[in-house]
């Protein structure tokens, strides 16, 4: 065109011009109309205004130069191409003006359909269409209606309300019975509300009305709505939307005319067959806005029988071309089919599996890319329990999957009032119309969470989702009323006390409660499945591809677990060793009196005699996990917490020696007890006397940690068994602080494990930020790093976390300081700079340094990608994580061209 030659930026490109790789300038909608033109398929003519164009209007608030003028001339030549002009009084062409961003928006930004119809011009609508009154003031009333909806702002309501006067007027519910008289007379109702909001009249300028809307779609970048949608979907603020101007074909000329969508594969279960809606006699949005209704996608078969071959053979072709599931947005005009949107379609994550096997097996793709097409996110969905649904169960509200699991309970509708039914053992969802730090109590005592606003950022959203409890946020059907203690949705009343189930996975809510069923994923991790030999296309999918995961990732999985049941499962679920066991838990129960003990001895013997029973404790709980993990590396973490938080709070202690003095009763015991909790308190505990603080100020401790795990390495290993103990030492900053805990270990272990053949390797956590600004010297004293990146992301951020999450990352959030909470998926600019550089300069100093992750990144998605890249051995997570780590290891180790599931 013009504009080029003379060496101006290019803002529009023809459909021929482009093609499906080219999503961020030309938007998904318009890469792929160019693609189906490029393919030979019937596209109605058009062109789209590039994303640049939206996002230098967006900066500068006009138009950039030479938009205008290259528009002018795309125009013209789709003019000549169809052989008619925009909005000709006597044969007009008509064009629908769409958006369409990078990433699709569902409903979130605007289109305007019938661009170019005006008082005069829908006369020549009519004759084109051999004298069709009817439709042709259809066609004018709808422009009119989008067009004051979306370019001006005028209320929808006001349009449908004046709809519906006619339709009851002429005693009908069927727009269908409208006669042409009667949509003239909704013509000039609309006018008039349109001039009644903008102060103006209907523009009968077809090239302002076109221009109008193309600055509309611009706009709509920046709604609200859309601003929320993107902040939801973590999609870039600022990508803008293309613009698609496209010649208008007619599903609403007639029986012989009609509009529909379709989905080549079930995006359900992604079950192959033919799935999609069709409406006669109707114009694109009517499908979707539910107002007539649509019939299955096969009856087009009856009525249609050449497009419906056709449409079915365009299906494969696509299909075959994407190498993927497509979704379709097509037209009949009298008989003639028309192709308007495809893309590669959404999908559950069920089916995400199933079909990446089914591409597999026709050939479409190979198993790197099968990789590609499934993500960590989708195989933790299908790891929860979910609600078996048949025909009893209808949803009456849905909201936003804020959380995911399956959770019933009795309704509640103040924290205060979950806690007590909660410790009255039943289930309780939580009902609120948003939540505030004050329902913390609240939401760790419900089974679930529910609200009728908010998104997945709200406040209810992330406290969930940090705490893992199923959420569904924003059901904004629900009307709650908190001092009534009911809400209400569709005609029902629900009422405290009363039942309900909510799927925090697809957002649904129902009334009573609904059987849940187990996952059968999880049924095959845990060998409860034979994948070679089940029916289920999901288990056999799944399978295949873990099993090409595994053989692909560069990177170890390990897991944390403190139990030889915990150790069991992981290593069913695929772990290749333990990550991180802790030790606390071993000094809690029925050896929490030890313990005290050992708090409270007065000398060396007291303290040595408390140390020598806990002994063989450890020691036990160690034989137990070792032989679980038989032949697999154990990293042990040497006592971590505060020492007061093993004795009963100060409050409960107060009390027990009020009580027992006015009993007259013995409380030596309790007072010293208490005398010690108020010597031992502490006004910051995480930043305290812990670590190998303790180790290194209480004698004798450490000491007898190594001194268990030593022997139970060498007792595992004279039963025939095979044990790989790792010593970790936690909390370390300084490289001496390490020396003097290893000097002592390294002292006992050589004198428990003899000729025995035991090694015991010793390493060390990097979770304050000193150690990985020293790692290097930290290096020369440690065999192994584990990054405890929980502690790193609170040392590092200086926050809290239990304080944080609920008090104020919602707000964070909103403001967009961080896209997703640093303690779900790790801050790869600031904490993972810490993670890089200790990396670094610790094999630097020590070359085969080992090196893993034990906080609970190492079972997130994005987080894996990060670690894969810093070059770490291994991470490890809790076990239900496991699998997802294996996977996306795998997906992090193979690059492919093609396309990503985000
Ligand atoms: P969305 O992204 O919300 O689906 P679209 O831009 O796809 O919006 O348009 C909305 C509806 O209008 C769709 O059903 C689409 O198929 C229909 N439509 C868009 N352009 C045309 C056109 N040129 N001729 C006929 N129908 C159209
Ligand atoms: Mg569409
Ligand atoms: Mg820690």
């Amino acid at each position: 065109m013009e504009a080029q030659e003379s060496g101006e930026h290019k803002y529009v490109y023809d459909f021929a011009e482009g093609n499906k790789d080219l999503k961020d300038l030309l938007g998904g909608k318009g890469a792929n109309l160019a693609e189906m033109t490029n393919l030979g398929l019937p596209v109605p003519p058009g062109f789209t205004i590039t994303t640049e164009a939206c996002k230098a209007y967006l900066t500068t608030g006009r138009e950039p130069d030479g938009l205008a003028a290259q528009i002018e001339a795309h125009l013209e030549s789709l003019e000549r191409e169809m052989g008619r002009r925009l909005g000709d009084p006597d044969d007009p062409l008509l064009v629908s003006v769409r958006s369409g961003a990078k990433f699709s928006m569902p409903g979130m930004m605007e289109t305007v359909l019938n661009v170019g119809l005006n008082d005069r011009s829908v006369v020549g609508l009519s004759n084109q269409a051999g004298g069709n009154d009817r439709f042709a003031w259809d066609s004018y009333r709808r422009l009119i209606q989008m067009f004051g909806k979306t370019v001006c702002e005028v209320p929808g309501e006001e349009f449908e309300h004046a709809l519906d006067e006619i339709k009851s007027a002429k005693g009908t519910h069927n727009d269908l019975d409208l006669d042409a008289d009667d949509l003239r007379g909704l013509v000039d109702a609309y006018k008039k509300i349109f001039a009644k909001h903008t102060g103006r009249e209907f523009p009968q300028e077809p090239r302002e009305q076109l221009d109008l809307a193309i600055r509309a779609v611009f706009d709509s970048w920046n709604a609200e709505r859309a601003i929320l949608y993107r902040r939801q979907e973590r999609i870039p603020a600022d990508l803008g939307t293309a613009v698609n101007v496209v010649a208008m074909v007619f599903g609403n000329l007639g029986p012989d005319s009609g509009t529909g969508v379709a989905f080549t594969r079930d995006p359900g279960s992604g079950a192959q067959g033919i799935y999609g809606d069709y409406l006669a006699n109707a114009q694109g949005e009517d499908v979707v806005a539910g107002i007539r209704n649509t019939v299955p996608l096969q009856e087009l078969e009856q009525l249609d029988k050449t497009s419906y071959d056709q449409l079915l053979g365009i299906m494969a072709r696509l299909e075959e071309h994407y190498k993927d599931l497509c979704d379709i947005e097509f037209t009949i005009e009298r008989g003639k089919l028309w192709m308007l949107q495809t893309r590669v379609g959404k999908r559950t994550a069920a089916a995400a599996f199933v079909i990446a096997g089914q591409l597999v097996d026709e050939g479409l793709i190979d198993l790197d890319e099968a990789l590609h097409r499934v993500n960590g996110a989708q195989l933790a969905q299908l790891m929860f329990p979910r609600f078996q649904l048949d025909h009893e169960f209808e949803a009456v509200a849905k909201g936003i999957g804020a959380s995911p699991g399956a959770a019933s309970g009795k309704v509640v509708f103040t924290s205060a009032r979950a806690v007590e039914l909660a410790a009255e053992g039943e289930s309780v969802i939580l009902v609120r119309r948003e939540t505030n730090p004050d329902d913390l109590n609240g939401m760790i005592a419900a089974k679930g969470i529910l609200t009728s606003r908010g998104g997945k950022t709200s406040h209810a959203a992330v406290v969930a989702r940090g705490m893992g409890k199923t959420c569904v946020s924003g059901a904004d059907e629900l009307d709650v009323n908190v001092p009534a203690k009911r809400f209400t949705v569709g005609g029902h009343v629900v009422n405290e006390g009363d039942v309900v189930s909510i799927d925090g996975t697809t957002g649904k809510v129902y009334l009573g409660e609904v059987p849940v069923m187990p996952s059968e994923v999880v049924q095959y991790f845990e060998g409860e499945l034979d994948p070679e030999n089940t029916d289920d296309a999901l288990v056999r999918s799944v399978h295949r591809i873990m099993t090409h995961a595994d053989a692909a990732r560069r990177l170890r999985v390990r897991t944390n677990a403190d139990t030889g049941t915990d150790a069991a499962r992981a290593r069913r679920f695929g772990a290749e060793g333990i990550g991180l066991c802790r030790t606390e838990h071993m000094f809690l129960g029925d050896r929490r009196e030890l313990v005290e003990r050992l708090i409270l001895a007065s000398g060396e013997r007291e303290r040595e005699d408390a140390l020598a029973a806990l002994l063989p404790l450890q020691r036990a709980d160690f034989i137990e996990i070792f032989r679980e993990m038989d032949g697999l590396p154990v990293t042990v973490r040497l006592i971590d917490p505060p020492l007061h938080e093993f004795l009963p709070p100060l409050e409960q202690l107060a009390v027990n020696v009020a009580v027992a003095q006015e009993r007259g009763e013995d409380v030596a015991k309790e007072e010293a007890l208490l005398a010690a909790v108020r010597r031992m308190h502490e006004e910051n505990p995480m930043l305290g006397l812990r670590g190998v603080r303790l180790g290194l100020v209480i004698p004798g401790l450490f000491a007898m940690q190594v001194r268990a795990i030593a022997e139970a390495a060498v007792a595992v290993v004279r039963d025939g068994g095979k044990a790989c103990p790792e010593i970790m030492v936690p909390l370390v900053g300084a490289v001496q602080e390490l020396e003097t805990v290893r000097a002592e270990a390294e002292r006992i272990i050589a004198e428990v494990v003899g000729d025995s053949g035991v090694e015991v390797l010793i390493g060390t956590m990097i979770e304050v930020p000193r150690a990985a600004l020293t790692a290097g010297q930290i290096a020369e004293a440690a065999e192994f790093f584990s990054f405890g990146t929980n502690d790193l992301t609170q040392m590092g951020w200086g926050f809290s976390r239990d304080d944080v999450e609920g008090a104020f990352f919602w707000r964070y959030l909103e403001l967009g300081i961080f896209g997703i909470s640093p303690f779900e998926s790790i801050d790869t600019d600031g904490v993972g700079r810490l993670i890089r550089i200790a990396a670094e300069e610790g094999r630097a100093a020590r070359p085969g340094l080992k090196l893993g992750v034990c906080g609970e990144h190492g079972g997130d998605p994005d987080s894996v990608h990060f670690f894969h890249e810093v070059g770490l051995d291994y991470v490890s997570c809790s076990p239900f994580r496991v699998p997802v780590a294996r996977l996306e290891a795998g997906r992090a180790a193979i690059t492919t061209t093609g396309s990503d599931s985000r």
